[in-house]
């Protein structure tokens, strides 16, 4: 395991890009972290634009039960679940040849209805609030009105004339193109050269125009931007500038809030929580990242996830989330399975809002990702995507390596890891089909037990 030391940034940033380059699993800490009482600067957004987000959430619920029948269950909220992995903790521990204390658990973004994954949070809020806009300036609606009017034929017409373009490796353009049909309007998706073909096809059936690219992410983005810019009734769902999307995410902290409390974890000082979130452009984990603080405080240590090939947060983050390079400037590929992750600059907007929240970062080679896969069917049956199991390193890293005890001893937090909880984010999977999950397990049953076959 590879010595990281929190002090003295600009010393070790060359070190550290030559550790990202031998690309292995690696955590890496935040020189920008603070705790609340060391933050200066007045927060934006603010905590009122989480509960502003929610409650659009809740004004749309009765319109989405009605267009997403998978919905009735929960009354037209889009939420997952908090699922404790007791047995999947435990193999972690023999992993990582080290006793992870505290409670596992997943929080299950892979089986989130309608999208798939964990974009429903962010991608169906912007394409609601964008539908929201349109209704009250054409006064089909008021806030306290019926949502359902939006069903109409007229507000249906009014919709159709716009079309929702985005740029994406995949999840988010399902995400986008299910919504924006689901209420009328056009979609165009720009798909980067990693994204699947299945996702494509997914799409193509629902009436999405997509427009494939042999370029990267960022390309992708930029097409669909420029494209989006040139047509009045054009709207972009900027992946890489969206304060939309962003808080979309940071819903997701409430909504937790409230499944901690019901399945009797207490997070305070004496009970801390550590979240492990995936990172592609940053704007989920960062939307949630950014959401957790609000709600919990210091108690909460919050890490991202990324491939070793595609460690773009990483590398922004030590830059100072400042001038930061791609990976490709660092002779990285952004080559990787996990599709969803695969970003090759991250976000700076994202970077501006969560660079004193962030704990650190760590990275995971595709091999790990499918063993991860394979153990998570096996042993508590649940199937994710290669991308949705990044998180699963994180623990092993955090009590495992230098960088991970630096970290627990600046934050005091030794005596208190028995009582702690650990929240592996699962950030997508439910849609794989099962031609391609069977390759992915069959992958990962290869790794786990290599002289089998
Ligand atoms: C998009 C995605 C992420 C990361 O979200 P970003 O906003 O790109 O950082 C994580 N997991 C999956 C499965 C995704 O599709």
């Amino acid at each position: 395991m590879n010595v990281i030391n929190r002090t003295a940034p600009e010393n070790l940033r060359e070190k550290h890009i030559e550790i990202l380059k031998k690309k292995q699993s690696t955590l890496f800490l935040n020189h920008e972290f603070k705790i609340s009482e060391e933050t200066t600067e007045a927060s934006n957004p603010r905590e009122s634009d989480i509960q502003h987000a929610a409650c659009l959430l809740d004004r749309f619920a009765p319109l989405l039960t009605d267009l997403f029948p998978e919905l009735a269950k929960t009354n037209g909220i889009i939420e997952s679940e908090l699922t404790p992995i007791k047995d999947m903790g435990r193999r972690l521990s023999e992993l990582a040849g080290v006793d992870l204390k505290g409670s596992y658990w997943i929080k299950g973004d892979h089986a989130l209805p309608v999208a798939g994954s964990i974009k429903a949070r962010g991608g169906i809020f912007e394409v609601l609030a964008f539908a929201e806009k349109l209704a009250f300036e054409n006064e089909l609606l008021t806030e306290s009105g019926d949502y359902r009017l939006l069903k109409s034929d007229k507000a249906r017409e009014l919709f159709g004339r716009y079309t929702v373009t985005v740029g994406s490796t995949g999840n988010l353009g399902l995400s986008i193109g299910v919504a924006a049909r689901a209420l009328g309007f056009a979609a165009c998706v720009h798909m980067s050269s990693d994204a699947k073909t299945w996702k494509k096809e997914r799409l193509t059936q629902r009436g999405v125009q997509v427009i494939e690219h042999r370029a990267d992410y960022s390309e992708a983005v930029r097409a669909g931007r420029e494209e989006a810019e040139s047509d009045p009734y054009g709207y972009f769902v900027d992946d890489e500038n969206s304060r939309s999307l962003f808080l979309g995410y940071s819903v997701a902290a409430l909504r937790l809030k409230q499944q901690i409390e019901k399945a009797g974890l207490t997070v305070d000082a004496e009970h801390p929580l550590f979240v492990y979130l995936p990172c592609g452009v940053g704007g989920a984990p960062g939307g949630i990242t950014f959401g957790l603080k609000h709600v919990f405080g210091d108690s909460v240590h919050c890490f991202f996830a990324e491939p070793v090939e595609s460690p773009c947060m990483t590398l922004a983050m030590l830059h100072q989330f400042a001038r930061y390079p791609s990976v490709y400037e660092i002779q990285l590929s952004n080559t990787t399975e996990a599709d969803g992750l695969a970003v090759g600059r991250a976000s700076e907007l994202v970077g501006d809002i969560i660079k004193n929240m962030l704990s650190g970062s760590f990275t995971v080679p595709d091999d790990d990702l499918f063993l991860y896969l394979y153990l998570l069917k096996e042993i508590e049956d649940i199937q994710i995507e290669p991308s949705a199991a990044a998180g699963f390193a994180g623990p092993g890293l955090l009590f495992g390596s230098e960088a991970g005890q630096a970290y627990l001893a600046d934050g005091d937090l030794f005596n208190a890891l028995e009582n702690a909880a650990h929240i592996i984010w699962t950030t997508g999977g439910s849609f794989v089909p099962a031609a391609e999950y069977e390759k992915f397990y069959r992958k990962g049953l290869k790794i786990s037990s290599p002289n089998n076959g």
